[in-house]
């Protein structure tokens, strides 16, 4: 029979691990419940010609060169650095923060001391959190970071998290740091690089492979149970010898046995216009403004030429609650609720053929990359732990 392995979710994590399994000589048995590939990077074109992300906007920007080059195998990629706007007092300013955001903010003079006192107690072009500037010593420096804290931050993540910002785990706006400098690149990384024709081509790619069979529209749950009095789990009724790779909410997997994990949602709307251009940006946040938090418009992304049509996605975040037909887009990041994974972690512990990959299975805020790297390490660990027949 050989072996065999069962993959659930074919985003980033489940197509990972499913092409490596099938590159290594296991049969692999993959799983989504969505009508497509692609998990949250899903694309496709509208009927204006525009390609679109239907789960939010998704750049892919690392410094992990093997990352990079691992998925380079199965696209051609173009470059592509991402930058942000954030309406501010009615102005457009970049985000993060900048000094071209602090000369359109601020009368001349004051621009040119704040600009200083920033490159006198900081590195040039450093990036540095807000955090940084809040408790700084210098008076003029804690000023400005309680400026951009109430411009830039407060009112988005309470939008955005539906608590107040200083709620947060400090990780999370560490996300969008302060630049004492004019680079206004959304992300540092050295690579910053998207699929030449798309993130669903390039998972098509990837599950292109005589020994991976991928199964649509179908909850692995209704076929994949765990079975605790043997720590097994069983496919169709029968017990399962290979490796089971889950990249769903392990909440759901144990049938919300200690209680749901929470996370938070999206609502996104798609508007098409008949005009070649929305906005100057790819994306423009709204911190303060607007129920939404931010407008991408996917053409600047796409570089594709189209007159005369372009399209635009709207973000408005949302409560969370299992079972419905909301995505659990973020894992609210707390002590408790990292309290509550760890609880799920020791019931996965009984069954030793069983392995966690993925934003959601590890409930953990990872950037696309993060989880292409968590899958290359969960794969090694499939080879290490046991001879799989
Ligand atoms: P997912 O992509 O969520 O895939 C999980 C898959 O498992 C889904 O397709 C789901 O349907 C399936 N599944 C779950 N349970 C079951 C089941 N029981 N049976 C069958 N199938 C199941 N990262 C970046 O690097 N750059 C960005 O610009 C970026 N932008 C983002 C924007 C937004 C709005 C969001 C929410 C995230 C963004 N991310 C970005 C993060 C990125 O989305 C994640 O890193 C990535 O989706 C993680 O891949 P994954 O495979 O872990 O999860
Ligand atoms: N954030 C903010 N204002 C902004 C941009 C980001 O307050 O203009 C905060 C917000 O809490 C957000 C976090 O920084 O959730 C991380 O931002 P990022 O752009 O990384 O969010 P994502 O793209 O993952 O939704």
């Amino acid at each position: 029979m050989g072996k065999h392995a069962i993959v659930v979710g074919l985003g980033f994590a489940g197509t990972v691990l499913a092409r490596l399994l099938a590159d290594s000589g296991f049969t692999v048995t993959a799983f989504d419940r969505r009508p497509n590939v692609a998990g949250n990077m899903f694309e496709y074109e509208r009927s204006n010609g525009v390609r679109v992300h239907m789960y939010g906007p998704h750049i892919f920007h690392t410094d992990r060169k093997y990352v990079y080059e691992y998925l380079s195998r199965f696209s051609a990629f173009y470059p592509y650095s991402h930058r942000v706007l954030g309406q501010i007092d009615g102005k457009l300013v970049p985000i993060p923060f900048n000094f071209t955001s602090i000369e359109k903010l601020f009368p001349q003079n004051q621009a040119e001391k704040l600009k200083s006192e920033l490159l006198e107690h900081f590195d040039p072009d450093s990036r540095v959190f807000v955090s940084d500037l809040l408790r700084h010593p210098v008076a003029e420096i804690s000023a400005l970071g309680q400026y951009i804290f109430e411009k830039v931050f407060r009112n988005y993540s309470a939008k955005q998290w539906g608590v107040p910002a200083d709620s947060l785990d400090a990780s999370v706006l560490r996300r969008v740091p302060v630049i004492i400098g004019k680079d206004d690149r959304y992300f540092p990384d050295s690579i910053q690089m998207m699929p030449i024709f798309g993130y669903t081509e390039l998972f098509e790619n990837m599950l292109r492979h005589p020994s991976i069979s991928v199964h649509l529209n179908s909850d692995a749950l209704k076929r994949v149970r765990p079975h605790a009095p043997s720590g097994k789990f069983l496919l169709d009724g029968v017990p399962f010898d290979g490796p089971v790779c889950f990249t769903g909410s392990i909440d759901e997997l144990f049938d919300y046995a200690l209680g749901a994990l929470p996370y938070r949602s999206l609502e996104l709307c798609l508007e098409d216009y008949p005009v070649d251009y929305y906005q100057n940006a790819t994306v423009v946040n709204y911190p303060n403004e607007e129920n939404f938090t931010r407008i991408t418009e996917f053409k600047h992304m796409t570089l594709q030429d189209i007159p005369n049509a372009t399209t635009i996605m709207k973000e408005y975040p949302i409560a969370f609650h299992p079972g419905g037909r909301m995505v659990p887009f973020y894992p609210i990041q707390t002590d408790e609720n990292r309290s509550l994974y760890s609880d799920y972690l020791s019931l996965c512990g009984k069954y030793d053929r069983l392995y966690l990959c993925g934003r959601l299975a590890e409930y953990r805020y990872l950037n696309m990359d993060a989880v292409v790297d968590s899958a290359l390490q969960v794969f090694e660990k499939i080879i290490r732990d046991r001879d799989y027949e």
